[in-house]
């Protein structure tokens, strides 16, 4: 027995919650599971959470259960110690921090898929903006709404992109990437001997998105297991508000200003694998995505895992939204020396090219 008191320990938690603002919903389950356990005894608490029933009870779910557990076992609770450990930090000067550490952005989009501009206008807006590089990541042939490049218009790509590093300044270079949509079995989509070639991969989900839950997770965890796979893009897949006015391409396919819920998958799996494979888990940048979720973020970190701060921009003037992710990842105390754009683009691809 440990003298921590777990409900205690949950308040804590939805305190430290509320003073962040975050959402409601979020803040009433720990306050909820509180509620729940302070009605029965401590005996009842102990013995319901060595034998797996604490979410039996209403208003107790996974992750509030795993917070009684550790508080049981005596330990602070891993979501409490993360929350801990960020209060009180001044966020903007962390944002702003974790920002300057960037040197580049590895997922964005160019005329050839769905974006709105031409290469070499990204390029120029990402060397206005201080990077030292812009991974090109266009979507791949299955994504044929968001006009997917086939194997041969990606070798024309790489040719194109070839060109336009001759005549960039000094210091600056286009890296050649995709982001490749991860199929229902899990394999990416696009020819083995390009995906080799290219600098830095993207691998994301754009379909199937309700897959059913150990489904979701296998599909996930085979391809981050793939060797060409270097970063996970968007993994949720979640929706937060409508595209905000302005946002020239249509950036996701079937998205027409709704929300939608997270993909369901096993996060602690899918993160495990990230970390067992060195991959980074993508902190997506679009105000309508901030995807991962904050609490996702939190455990990937926990679990180890690296992270790219993407802007996944379809438009120059997008590449600035780098510090919407800076905010989020800051707000979960994820380090500068954890985000693999904050590394030079030869470290970024050394990195990639070991997978
Ligand atoms: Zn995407
Ligand atoms: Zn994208």
């Amino acid at each position: 027995m440990s003298d921590r008191d777990p409900i205690a320990d949950l308040r804590r938690i939805a305190f430290l919650l509320e003073r962040a603002n975050e959402a409601t919903y979020r803040v009433r389950a720990f306050r909820s599971a509180a509620a729940a356990l302070s009605a029965l005894s401590a005996a009842d608490v102990a013995e319901r959470a060595r034998d797996g029933r604490l979410t039996e009870l209403p208003g107790v779910g996974d992750v509030t259960a795993r917070c009684v557990t550790e508080s049981l076992e005596g330990t602070e609770p891993v979501y409490l110690r993360r929350l801990l450990a960020t209060e009180g930090l001044d966020l903007d000067a962390e944002a702003t921090a974790l920002r300057a550490a960037l040197r580049g952005d590895c997922h964005t989009h160019s005329d050839w898929s769905d974006g709105g501009s031409p290469i070499e206008e990204m390029a120029l807006a990402a060397v206005e903006l201080g990077h030292e590089y812009l991974v090109l990541t266009d979507h791949s042939p299955r994504l044929k709404v968001a006009r997917g490049l086939t194997a041969d218009r990606l070798r024309r790509q790489l040719d194109h992109v070839a060109r336009l590093n001759a005549e960039l300044p000094q210091g600056f270079r286009i890296l050649t990437g995709i982001e490749v949509d991860i199929l229902a079995d899990g394999s990416l989509d696009q020819d083995e001997e390009l995906l080799a070639r290219l600098d830095v991969v993207v691998g994301s989900v754009h379909s199937g998105l309700n897959d059913e839950r150990s489904k979701m997770t296998r599909r996930m965890v085979t391809a981050i297991a793939n060797p060409h796979l270097d970063i996970l893009g968007h993994c949720t897949g979640r929706m937060v508000s409508s595209r905000p006015a302005g946002v020239v391409g249509p950036g996701d396919r079937g998205h027409r200003g709704r929300t939608r819920k997270e993909s369901d998958f096993d996060a602690d799996a899918v993160f495990a694998a990230c970390a067992e494979h060195d991959k980074a888990v993508e902190i997506n940048s679009r105000p309508e995505r901030q995807d991962p979720p904050k609490r996702l973020i939190r455990r990937a970190l926990e679990a180890g895992c690296r992270f790219a701060i993407d802007t996944d921009a379809h438009a120059p003037g997008q590449l600035d939204w780098q510090r919407y992710g800076c905010e989020r990842a800051a707000r979960c105390g994820v380090p500068a020396e954890r985000v693999v754009n904050s590394w030079p683009a030869d470290r970024l691809t050394e990195w990639a090219l070991r997978h």
